[in-house]
Order: structure tokens, then sequence, then C-alpha cells
């Protein structure tokens, strides 16, 4: 029997994603945010869906989440430029305040319709850790019942030679931090993501 085609490459997917119309979420976005990062990266984190930054700059994890998300990293000993970093929404979902545009969370029909890239980047990229932030990516690996806040930091066994661990998305600390009990918030999503120096074999 013939091996199984390959899948096509990340420059590939990047491209046809970039003039996917399979949801209506590209008309007022300025661009499909597609995911980034080695195409052999040992670890592939998960977010939710591009933001206002992300949206301006065509990058994942380009905004203050970002920026959370790369200090906490190199506080692990894990360097950006080594991981993927993708979303499950590749596009921008916001409503205009006066000049303001105020993120919006994607619907489940919008979801749906997206997975399709993220399948993609997973199957091409094959990771042997999948790092989901928040919720809906959480749900996506690990399925519908997973309790994100019962269940966060602990390495799940995915597949044979797979493993995923969630926490929450970074937005949410900086959310958190705005009001009281924010650095708690930050010490449980450092604990969490310091599992990443010592994961399953
Ligand atoms: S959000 Fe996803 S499914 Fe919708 S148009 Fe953008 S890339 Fe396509």
């Amino acid at each position: 029997m013939p091996p199984p085609p390959k899948p096509p490459s990340l420059a590939a997917l990047k491209k046809s994603a970039r003039t996917c119309r399979s949801c209506d979420l590209w008309r007022d976005a300025t661009q499909t945010v597609f995911g980034e990062g080695p195409p052999d990266a040992r670890m592939f984190f998960i977010g939710e869906q591009a933001g206002d930054k992300e949206d301006r700059e065509g990058r994942p994890f380009v905004g203050p989440a970002g920026h959370l998300l790369d200090e906490v990293l190199a506080e692990v000993g894990i360097d950006r430029r080594d991981v993927y970093v993708t979303n499950v929404v590749k596009h921008f979902k916001f409503e205009l305040r006066g000049k303001r545009r105020l993120h919006k969370r994607a619907d489940a029909a919008q979801v749906a319709a997206c997975l399709q890239w993220l399948d993609a980047e997973l199957a091409r990229v094959r990771p042997r850790y999948v790092v989901c932030l928040g919720s809906l990516a959480a749900k996506i690996v690990l399925g519908r019942g997973f309790k994100l806040m019962q269940e966060r930091g602990r390495w799940i066994a995915l597949d044979v030679g797979q493993w995923a661990l969630a926490t929450v998305h970074p937005s949410y600390v900086l959310r958190a931090r705005s009001g009281s009990g924010g650095e708690d918030e930050l010490r449980r999503f450092r604990r969490d993501l310091m599992k990443l120096r010592d994961p399953p074999e």
C-alpha cells in the first residue's frame, strides 16, 4: 500500500489560509493570522483567536498577551522562537465602539469553520507537546468535558507519544492583574508553564 500523502507545508497552508472564506470573519479583519514557528517544533501552543495587534501585524501573540507569554516562557527557559504558536480562530473578530475595535468571541460556527487550519497545522508539525492556552483550545484538544480550572497544569496523554497541558490564556492573567488577586493568577500561570521544563518522556 502506498504511504499516506504528506500534509501540505506550513508555507502552502498559510498561503491558502490567506484567502479563506469559510466563515464571514475575513470581511472586517485586515488579514489572516496564521501560526508561526519551526515546522518541526516539539512544543505547539494554541490560543483562542487573533487579537487587534495580531490583525494589524499578521502574526500571532504579538500583543500584550503575547508579551506576557514570552516573559513567562523565558522564565521557564523556553525561547519563543523554538515553539510553534497559533490560534484556533485565524481572523480577528471585533465590534466597533467609536474608533476602538473591541474583541468579540467567535461563535461556534466560526470556530468549527476555522478548525480545518488548526488540524492542518497539527498534522504538519506533529508536535510532541501541545499547550492549550484558554478554555476554547483546551476543549478542542482535550474534549468538551474538560474543566480548565480544575484540570489545568497537568500533562495528559493524547496519543502515542503526544501529550497536552492546558492553562489559562495570558489575556485572562492580564485582565486579572488589573484587579485584586491578579498576582495570584500570574503565579498560577507561571506554575502551570513551569511544567514545560520537565515534560513526560
Ligand atoms: S476565521 Fe478562519 S474560517 Fe473564518 S475566514 Fe478566517 S481563516 Fe477562514
